[in-house]
């Protein structure tokens, strides 16, 4: 299966359900009443848009209904869609530097149950189809069961993994995973970061400490900082974000378990108001299930409307 038809049949509920929300705000044929505003923000925040951007988004599209002069619902629509898509427009797609020096050390954190030990697996499991070689890092050293969970994903992707006993030193964990991968030329470090929110102080002071290992070992490796989400939590994920982002600079975001929501909305916020490019989303719980994102190609989805839909589906069968 390609990746769009992959994209697409994992992003159905999704984008079925925010476009049934939204349709009934866009019947044909009706005018543009003060409810109609009223009502289509109430439509988007209950899609996870958030109470912020749904309102700024809703502001944006009466300026433009008065500016175009337009009085139909059905116009309106095309211009909600402009809107969205705006917002959602640049490509995520990092190039690889080629030049860049070896290994990319990419922390990744996240909370506990959001998915972050799947996606590492998978993450590795997805440079690998690349040819892309990786080593794990578990530098989440709180719970042995985190470790142990790790080294069964990393013994099913084939995959180095650096650990140390429960309760040591993460920036330790970090420092020997660099080491080894520069030895063994190899692509990629993926480090599981501890995700104890509750304690920031604690956690600020691990990360720095990470942070001041990998700048030691190698200021010119490129560097990524990855913070899982889970996308069935909604705000609550945007809530998440905003605390990681006092402790530390975001690179980008992953947003897991899109294939269990039907409130896709909080991609817009997330790249809206936290200006962070969402960089791979969780379609399910295998290791196939991570795809980059694209958000062009999920902006469009959203507002596909019944018609197309079916005049697509008709095609394909
Ligand atoms: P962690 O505590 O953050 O490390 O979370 P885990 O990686 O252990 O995942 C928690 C649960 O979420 C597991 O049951 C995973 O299979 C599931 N999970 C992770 N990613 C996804 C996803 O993209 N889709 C679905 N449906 N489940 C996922």
């Amino acid at each position: 299966m390609g990746f769009f038809e992959k994209l697409k049949q994992s992003l159905t509920k999704t984008r079925q359900n925010l476009a049934e929300k939204l349709e009934k705000n866009f019947k044909k044929g009706e005018k543009i009443d003060d409810a109609f505003y009223d009502e289509l923000e109430e439509s988007l925040i209950l899609c996870d848009v958030g109470a912020r951007s749904s309102f700024e988004i809703v502001e944006e599209l009466r300026k433009k209904i008065k500016q175009k002069r337009l009085k139909f619902k059905d116009e309106a629509k095309e211009e909600l869609t402009t809107i969205i898509e705006e917002i959602l427009k640049d490509s995520e797609v990092v190039e690889e530097n080629e030049e860049e020096e070896k290994p990319t050390v990419v922390l990744v954190l996240g909370v506990n149950g959001v998915g972050k030990t799947t996606t590492i697996a998978k993450l590795c499991h997805f440079w690998k189809k690349q040819n892309k070689t990786s080593l794990i890092a578990a530098a989440d050293t709180f719970r042995a069961a985190a470790i142990d969970q790790l080294e069964i994903w990393a013994e099913k992707v084939n995959c180095p993994i650096v650990k140390h006993q429960e309760g040591s030193d993460p920036a330790a964990v970090v420092f020997d995973s660099i080491v080894s991968a520069k030895k063994r030329k190899l692509d990629f470090v993926i480090a599981d970061t501890a995700g104890r929110l509750h304690n920031k102080k604690n956690l600020m002071g691990e990360l720095e400490k990470i942070g001041r290992i990998v700048e030691k070992e190698g200021s010119n490796l490129k560097k990524e900082v990855f913070l899982v989400l889970d996308a069935t939590t909604g705000q609550n994920g945007l809530v998440q974000a905003k605390s990681f982002m006092e402790i530390i600079n975001l690179t980008g975001i992953i947003l897991t378990k899109l294939d269990g929501t039907a409130k896709g909305g909080i991609i817009i916020p997330i790249k809206r108001e936290l200006l962070l490019p969402i960089r791979f989303v969780g379609t399910g719980e295998k290791l196939d299930d991570l795809e980059v994102f694209d958000s062009a190609t999920y902006a469009k989805e959203l507002f596909r409307t019944k018609e197309e839909k079916e005049q697509e589906e008709g095609n394909i069968e």
